[in-house]
């Protein structure tokens, strides 16, 4: 099939390399030129392990195209997908600029048929909006189809390729049909394409972030509680991650929930609810409770030097929302080092992948930035431990020791054992214990 993406993001290169990938022939729109030109010179604008290989591998194949104008490439494009951004509004509610007018640029360029696909999670009646923003300015036949993206930054591919599952919401039989077409090279293995409407499928994207974020800040708060009475949230997960009912996964505490999605998308769902006359209270505490969570290391942090931080020298582990990606859209790791600046202290920060990204959207030159982790911890009197990297779960403690002023590890992911590091000569914090 010929397609089209509408933004060349996270979602959108993923998607459109991955369907390149299955056979088809992509091309990936976006109005950000510079991010164009990189990628026409094979320079990927995130880090997304794997996709640099699949993306060159596709391009050199003559299956995956670049550009900046939708004349080039939706005029004979049978699947259109819109992956724009859908960031927050001033109220908390997504913000439907960038989606309206991708599907206004979309419906002035078409020729002839095509499914339009919703791809960025939106709330429920975006499609139907969408669907006014392209007859406005089209005489062409449509559908317009919801298709929520799941997949986890750091693993894309991998989920993108082999989906646990693909939730379509359409209206018309032709238009559910050309999708499970183009889907069905990623759903081999038995995994459900689960046909719905319109407005269920836009929900149910919402509504699978909004039960994960709950997990998570489930979890922290069960964490505060071990601290105050003497437990261990780590013996905890695992005594209830044992019930099939509850199940293991994303049963860590933590510094709270970043990143691009879970914020605004439980943010979102509040005010849909709000809109729609509902007070969803769960989700406000959810919300709540993750603002409080980024802070807790900084108060760790301040607590122990009795609150006078002044002159004091951090080495910052992490700086992406979570690891394997770059991406550091409300990443926890940002509030740390805003508090720990606020308070008058110094912070020298490595990520394996974040630092560019860091460097000119986030944090400048307020902090200095190490060349690798034993770089960052030359005279520090801490060690903040923000994102749980691989290559931080085992450093040489040795040296971590010679090249540190203090001997204070802050793990912010629990990925270390307070007795090990007792043993050592540190002063241990970890979150939960
Ligand atoms: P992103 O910010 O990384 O990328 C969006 C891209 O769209 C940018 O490159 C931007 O220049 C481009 N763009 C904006 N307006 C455009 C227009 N009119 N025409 C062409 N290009 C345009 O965003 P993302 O992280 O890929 O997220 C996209 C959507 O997918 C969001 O709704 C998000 O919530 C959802 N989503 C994201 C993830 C994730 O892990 N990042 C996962 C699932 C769903």
């Amino acid at each position: 099939m010929r397609i089209a993406v509408v933004g060349t993001g996270y979602v959108g290169l993923v998607a459109g390399t991955c369907f390149a990938e299955s056979g088809n022939t992509v091309t990936c729109i976006d109005i950000d030129q510079r991010k164009i030109d990189r990628l026409h010179k094979g320079i990927l604008p995130i880090y997304e392990p794997g996709l640099d290989e699949l993306l060159k591998r596709n391009v050199a194949d003559g299956r995956l195209h670049f550009t900046t104008n939708y004349a080039d490439c939706i005029a004979d494009a049978q699947v259109i997908f819109i992956a724009v951004g859908t960031p927050p509004g001033e109220d908390g509610s997504a913000d439907l600029q960038y989606v309206i007018a991708a599907a206004e640029e979309v419906a002035r360029n078409m020729k002839s048929y095509a499914v339009i696909v919703d791809k960025s999670t939106v709330p429920v009646g975006t499609a139907d909006k969408v669907r006014a923003a392209v007859a406005a300015n089209t005489d062409c036949e449509f559908d317009i189809v919801s298709n929520p993206e799941f997949l986890k930054e750091g693993a894309a591919i991998d989920d993108f390729l082999k989906p646990d599952r693909v939730v379509i919401g359409s209206s018309t039989e032709r238009a559910a049909g050309i999708m499970d077409e183009l889907y069905a090279p990623f759903v081999r293995t038995g995994n459900p394409i689960i046909h719905m409407d319109v407005h269920s499928a836009e929900l149910t994207k919402y509504a699978a972030n909004a039960m994960l974020a709950t997990r998570i800040s489930f979890m922290n708060e069960i964490a505060n509680i071990c601290m105050k009475v003497g437990a261990n949230v780590d013996q905890v997960r695992r005594g209830i991650g044992s019930d099939a009912r509850i199940g293991s996964k994303f049963l860590f505490a933590g510094l709270g929930y970043g990143g691009s999605c879970f914020p605004k998308d439980v943010q979102a769902v509040v005010r849909t609810a709000q809109a729609a006359g509902y007070d969803f209270r769960i989700l406000q505490a959810v919300e709540a409770v993750n603002e409080t969570q980024k802070r807790l290391l900084f108060d760790m942090v301040s607590d122990h030097y009795a609150g006078d931080l002044t002159g004091k020298h951090f080495a910052v582990w992490g700086l992406s929302f979570k690891p394997n990606t770059d991406d550091m859209r409300e990443a926890p790791a940002i509030v740390v080092i805003q508090h720990l600046l606020a308070a008058g202290a110094k912070v020298t920060a490595f990520d394996p992948e974040a630092i560019e990204e860091c460097k000119e959207w986030h944090l400048g030159d307020q902090i200095k930035y190490a060349k690798n982790p034993m770089e960052a911890l030359d005279g520090a009197d801490g060690m903040i431990l923000v994102t749980e990297w691989n290559e931080f779960r085992r450093p040489d403690f040795d040296e971590v020791k010679r090249r540190m002023n203090g001997k204070v590890i802050f793990d912010g992911r629990n990925i270390y054992t307070r007795k090990t590091l007792e043993a050592l000569g540190f002063t241990y914090y970890g979150i939960g214990s």
